[in-house]
């Protein structure tokens, strides 16, 4: 065995675009010279073999090859290793096939793309007498048990030695070294698979190499290099013997078999050899153990203390760390000659890092947000010398100034603050307006202000009517700075239709707080802002037009879609009589009940980290981040239980109603004589096929001449009002993290109201489902009978039928929760909908409705036409005729 050790070829992977950030950096900053030196260490470090790497999207991969094997060739000391031509791509290995002397291998071929190709790739490269690097990978896809890697690999020789007359001494098989304790079981036995594949490939073909990816295996430990090591090592170790050969690792980082502690040994073994069910959780319950020098680590590792003030106030902010910034900021302050230097320097720096990080995706969200706390708090202990010293306060040299606002009616806000603190990270100066901001105090503080750039936020329909207005006002005002605009219900298409065109001098949709920088800067540079805004002008013209071409009007009448209505079969079916009549309030609720009807996806969602939950949690690259943010979020959860933090208020209403054409009609009383609301449902107008019906939530509830006596219920939700005082606070404590953090969990808590009063709905006070009893997943995925559609949404679209229901249950006095102009819910954290309870109700969207529709929906609602059309803007399948602002084309041209 000790031979087969020894003949182990570590093939260096740092040169390599793809897997390493500093060597990126240096290819794509043109440097060379320092490039060489990447190679030049690892082979210092044992690499017998460089594997060379250029395939990054935003490279001429092929040049950048060509060029760096012509320098190589030039360094005696580095070209006496072969080098690994690793790409993806055949041109760019057959440009460096040409550059290399002595033996080349080439990474790689696979049956992929069948026979066929591979057999003219192979007899290419036998030609140029390269080894080659053969994938276990073929037509179906990448090989994961020992048996496929095994078949693959088998069918590759065949192949290549029989039909390409390859040398089997050229071939090296790469069986694919997967990551293990994912956490998902069945990844559990990638490591024993590679380690089989290995002992019978070697068996059956004993004259090929066997190589791989040896850091694969260990990506769950991203953060934890010590444990990482081990599990490298370990890994060798094994599959040494069984007779892999070859690997690509980072040589200079592997730690001594026999050197590994035997208690992590024994846990990482377990976890490779898959010797025990619960081995990924007991690697874990160790891991932190063993951090040595891992970027995570750092944070609980006390050395970081003992370094000289600037440095521990970098290490600080990177580390997102508030427990001695202030003691830290005031050393470096005594030190300093002027506190403003503590910002310019120590605190700059910091923040310069962590906008880097975050721009390359290596710092998430929540870890820039806690950066941000860091920093506030910081300035804020400087603030009164600098004042004191008549300096300025705030940051002099920040790289512009961004107003943010959410415009009028609207109050969703966590979006806006987000993009505000990354920019604040990125040393921009932000003026932050909060929510329900008149457009005249938009206009007014940006002249007063001076700023740079005008960053508008909504999350409900009427809020982009809101944002044509700013941009209309803008232009009769004659501003001429850029206007960003962002939300969950902004997008790019309407940007271009509707806003854009009202306003000449940059209107950019940004769709992700992550975004927002590289569009400031881009619009704050002089040299590139004119490029920039040209780039997007055409872009969102390109928009326009093909949205001239698309078809306008609807697939059906209004008449003929009744015709096609959804038929609840009133004939045989009797709706539920409910068991309670009425409103209920429900005054101050316990969150310890709602605690575990939050549905989770929605939060890590709100903080920007894609993902379902709990699966999130595991994720190889954002899984530590997101345990962090859990952690907290349970931390805060638990207070706000604990601490009463939230009094919850709700009220529920259940009322005899019938269907009345597309209306639904509240009675007063069980003898359905008086009529005390009207809803207005909107029927769908496309074509359908088959079966399948032109749905309004009308068809839902008994149509009054059906003879049924049926009933409707409806909802107001709220974690309380609580949440704002407490964000407030927070943020007057330049504490914008828990800020967010109280707000996001605010959100779902009053979701999960809402889902736990449906429950209660549906069992009790309706009681048609009274033995139903479903796991919260079960809930999430709305596997119940009955459904709660929210005015506003793609059911009902009519944000105004909100004021109908509200007045029905009285909600601002019942549950606190008040409208605003735009129909949007006082406090934020609010739900409101209606209860159906019909066996076939359903979520539908009501998609685009023509004008017909439009004018019997004013008739029935007492709208005017003009009214209809704002408020239902996104759902017109026409372009209504609207009085002009401004005129757009000539103000481009004189511009
Ligand atoms: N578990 C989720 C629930 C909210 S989303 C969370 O915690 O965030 C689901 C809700 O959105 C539904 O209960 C309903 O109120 C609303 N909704 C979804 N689709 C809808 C549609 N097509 N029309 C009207 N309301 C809809």
């Amino acid at each position: 065995m000790s031979t087969a050790i020894s003949s182990f070829i570590n093939v260096g992977e740092r040169t390599n675009v793809t897997g390493s950030a500093r060597f990126k950096k240096l290819i794509m900053g043109g440097d060379y010279p320092t490039a060489l030196e990447v190679a030049r260490q690892q082979i210092e470090n044992g690499a017998q073999i460089i594997d060379v790497n250029m395939d990054e999207g935003l490279l001429d991969s092929k040049e950048a090859m060509v060029t760096f094997l012509n320098l190589v060739a030039a360094e005696p000391d580095i070209s006496r290793v072969p080098v690994m031509i690793d790409s993806s791509k055949w041109e760019v290995i057959e440009a460096g096939l040409k550059c290399v002397q002595g033996k080349a291998v080439v990474n790689s071929i696979s049956l992929k793309e069948g026979e066929e190709s591979f057999l003219e790739q192979a007899d290419l490269l036998r030609r140029y007498g390269a080894a080659v690097v053969v994938m276990a990978f073929d037509e179906e896809g990448q090989a994961d048990t020992a048996d496929r890697k095994f078949e693959i690999c088998k069918r590759s020789y065949d192949l290549l030695v029989e039909k390409a007359g390859f040398p089997p001494t050229d071939i090296i098989f790469d069986p694919n070294i997967f990551a293990v304790a994912t956490g998902i079981e069945e990844h559990d036995n990638y490591a024993v698979d590679f380690i089989e594949a290995t002992r019978r490939i070697k068996q059956a073909m004993p004259l090929v190499h066997i190589s791989g990816g040896v850091s694969n295996i260990s990506f769950s430990f991203r953060g934890n290099n010590p444990v990482r090591e081990a599990m490298h090592s370990a890994f060798l170790y094994h599959a040494i013997k069984a007779g892999m050969d070859m690997g690509i690792v980072n040589a200079g980082q592997i730690t001594v078999y026999d050197d590994i502690p035997e208690e992590l040994r024994e846990h990482v073994e377990d976890v490779l050899l898959n010797r025990r069910s619960d081995s990924t959780e007991r690697l874990l319950a160790i891991a932190d153990k063993y951090k040595g020098d891992g970027e995570a680590q750092k944070k609980e590792d006390p050395k970081w203390r003992e370094a000289e003030v600037n440095e521990r106030i970098r290490h600080a902010l990177v580390h997102g760390i508030t427990d001695y910034i202030v003691d830290d900021t005031e050393e470096a302050r005594q030190k300093a000659e002027r506190p403003l230097h503590v910002i310019e320097g120590p605190l700059m720096d910091g923040m310069n890092v962590v906008g880097d990080l975050f721009g390359e995706g290596k710092m998430f969200l929540p870890q820039v947000v806690k950066s941000a706390r860091v920093m506030k708090t910081a300035v804020a202990h400087l603030i009164p010398f600098m004042e004191a010293e008549q300096e300025a306060s705030g940051v002099k040299q920040a790289k512009g100034k961004i107003l943010m606002a959410t415009v009028k009616g609207d109050v969703h806000d966590i979006g806006k603050n987000i993009v505000g603190v990354v920019l604040q990270c990125n040393n921009y100066d932000v003026v932050d307006l909060g929510v329900m901001v008149p457009t005249e105090k938009i206009l007014e503080t940006a002249r007063e202000e001076k700023v740079d750039v005008i960053g508008l936020s909504g999350l409900i329909t009427p809020s982009l009517d809101r944002m044509v207005d700013v941009a209309a006002e803008l232009t009769r005002e004659g501003f001429d700075i850029p206007l960003l605009i962002g939300g969950a219900t902004t997008s790019k298409k309407h940007t271009a239709i509707k806003i854009e065109p009202e306003y000449a001098h940059g209107v950019i949709h940004v769709d992700d707080a992550s975004k927002a920088v590289g569009v400031v800067s881009n619009l704050l540079s002089k040299e590139r802002r004119g490029d920039y805004l040209k780039g997007i002008a055409e872009d969102y013209a390109r928009v326009r037009e093909g949205r001239a071409t698309e078809k306008e009007g609807t697939g059906v009448t209004i008449a003929q879609a009744r015709e096609n209505a959804f038929d609840g079969g009133w004939a045989d079916y009797a709706p539920p009589e409910p068991a309670m009549l009425g409103e209920k309030i429900f005054a101050s609720y316990d969150v310890g009940e709602l605690v575990d009807y939050i549905d989770w996806t929605p939060f890590f969602h709100a903080w920007e980290m894609k993902g379902s939950y709990p699966k999130i949690l595991d994720d190889p690259e954002k899984g530590a981040v997101a345990r962090e943010l859990n952690d907290a979020a349970q931390a805060m959860l638990n207070r706000i239980v604990d601490e009463k933090w939230f009094r919850p208020r709700a009220v529920l209403g259940l009322w005899p109603a019938n269907a009345v054409g597309d209306d639904v009609e509240i009675y007063t009383d069980e003898s359905r004589e008086q009529v005390r609301a009207r809803f207005h449902m909107l029927r769908q107008q496309s074509k359908k096929t088959g079966s399948r019906p032109n749905y309004a939530l009308s068809d839902f509830i008994a149509p009054k001449d059906s003879g049924r006596a049926d009933w409707m219920g409806g909802f107001v939700v709220s974690a309380g009002e609580e949440v704002d005082t407490i964000a407030k606070r927070y943020e007057e404590a330049n504490d914008d993290y828990s800020a967010i953090m109280v707000k996001s969990l605010a959100d779902r808590i009053a979701e999960a109201f809402a889902e736990r009063m449906h429950e209660r709905m549906r069992r009790e006070f309706w009681g048609y489902a009274a033995d139903e009893a479903l796991a919260n997943d079960a809930l999430i995925a709305e596997k119940y009978r009955g459904i709660r559609p929210a005015p506003g949404y793609p059911a009902c679209p009519d944000h105004t039928e909100k004021r109908i229901l509200f007045d029905l249950l009285g909600a601002p006095k019942a549950a606190g929760v008040t409208l605003t102009e735009s129909c949007a819910m006082w406090p934020a954290a609010a739900v409101s909908g209606f209860y159906f309870s019909h066996p076939e109700s359903r979520y539908f969207g009501v998609g685009r409705i023509g004008r017909d529709q439009v004018e019997d929906y004013a008739a029935r609602t007492g709208m005017s036409m003009a009214e209809v059309e704002t408020w239902l803007s996104p759902s017109l399948a026409y372009t209504p005729e609207r009085p002009k602002q401004a005129e757009p084309e000539k103000q481009r041209k004189s511009a």
